[in-house]
């Protein structure tokens, strides 16, 4: 165990044996643990770079680090400049995740970033590493754990939640594979569970999965719930206790995030509700990183919509603040 790992240990030791006193929680950054309280406004989904080329071709020479923070810097700073924090980022590994990038862009913004471990089934898996096929879900989870525990890559970086992605419709076998990885990482880790999910088929099969593993819903975040247009899922869910993430937010789409937002307010499930772009990125491969999508729309379009609808600060401060640390906040879910 190389100083800064010990040192990193011995700060998490501190800050959870505050938060005994305090009833509050931490969240996992790329530079180290922070009080949940310290949040701030939170993009919950959104993205540096991702590069699509495949587990079996990804690698760290597809791209300079300096050259996609020169590119992403800027977007960055606007959203701060807007008031936002801190910023979760959740490219899966395997498709461009990049501790030390992040933490290169954390340094020179002053955003809390936080990166993430598992592994991303969707797109037909092809960004599943050839080994994880053949392995049992343990054999997974522990690789997940021991990122957790000593960093990712000999970087010292820790993942701030567990990723997966599934596809869009009933679970296959290998993504349930990869859901009882997740389950069992949990356990042991208290990593929050964001998984690539979509429709609500999907969706409930993972909390049942999760149900078998003792695992409470609210340790799970369903990611692009957006995508199920059946609105009573959104409520189902919710009630059950999952968090549903609204992330697919742009300039020409505000009314239709308006009305899911209302949709749960009306059964008094804001406290369960979150929102980001998942915008970005830097394409590695093409001409200066391709066309990078910004992360304003919340900020500039969302929020005075949401106010014209009566929509309070307090309101707000949850749906930007409080449910993002709720939700992130590092700690084991039992039923
Ligand atoms: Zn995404």
């Amino acid at each position: 165990m190389n100083k800064k790992i010990v040192f990193t240990a011995f700060c998490l030791m501190i800050f959870l044996s505050q938060c005994a006193k305090t009833n509050d929680g931490i969240i996992m950054t790329v530079n180290g643990p922070v009080p949940s309280g310290e949040m701030g406004v939170t993009l919950i989904h959104e993205h540096i770079l991702v590069d699509f080329i495949g587990a079996d071709s990804i690698s760290y020479n597809r791209w300079d680090k300096s050259d996609v923070a020169k590119v992403a810097i800027p977007y960055l700073k606007k959203i701060k400049q807007l008031g936002c924090k801190t910023f979760v980022e959740c490219t899966p590994s395997y498709l461009g995740r990049d501790p030390l990038l992040l933490k290169l862009v954390s340094d020179s913004t002053a955003l809390n970033l936080i990166t993430n471990t598992g592994f991303y089934g969707a797109g037909n898996n092809k960004f599943i590493p050839a080994f994880a096929f053949d392995e049992t879900a343990d054999q997974i989870a522990n690789r997940w754990i021991k990122e957790w525990e000593n960093g990712i890559e000999g970087t010292g970086i820790r993942p701030g939640f567990i990723k997966i992605g599934v596809g869009s419709e009933s679970l296959s076998v290998l993504h349930k594979k990869l859901v009882i990885a997740a389950a069992r990482t949990h356990l042991n880790t208290g990593l929050t569970i964001v998984s690539h999910t979509g429709p609500s088929i999907p969706a409930f099969e993972q909390l049942e999965i999760l149900n078998r593993e003792g695992i409470a819903p609210n340790a799970f975040i369903w990611v692009h719930a957006q995508t199920e247009k059946d609105l009573s899922s959104h409520i189902k869910a919710a009630k059950m206790g999952a968090w549903i993430s609204l992330d697919g937010l742009n300039d020409d789409n505000i009314e239709e995030y308006v009305r899911m937002i209302k949709n749960m307010k009306e059964s008094n499930l804001l406290g369960k509700v979150l929102l980001s772009h998942d915008a970005g990125w830097y394409h590695p491969g093409e001409e200066n990183g391709g066309q990078f999508r910004g992360y304003t729309a919340l900020f500039e379009k969302l929020i005075p919509r949401l106010r014209n609808e009566k929509f309070t600060k307090s309101e707000i401060n949850q749906l930007l603040v409080l449910n993002p640390a709720e939700a992130f906040t590092i700690r084991i879910r039992k039923i």
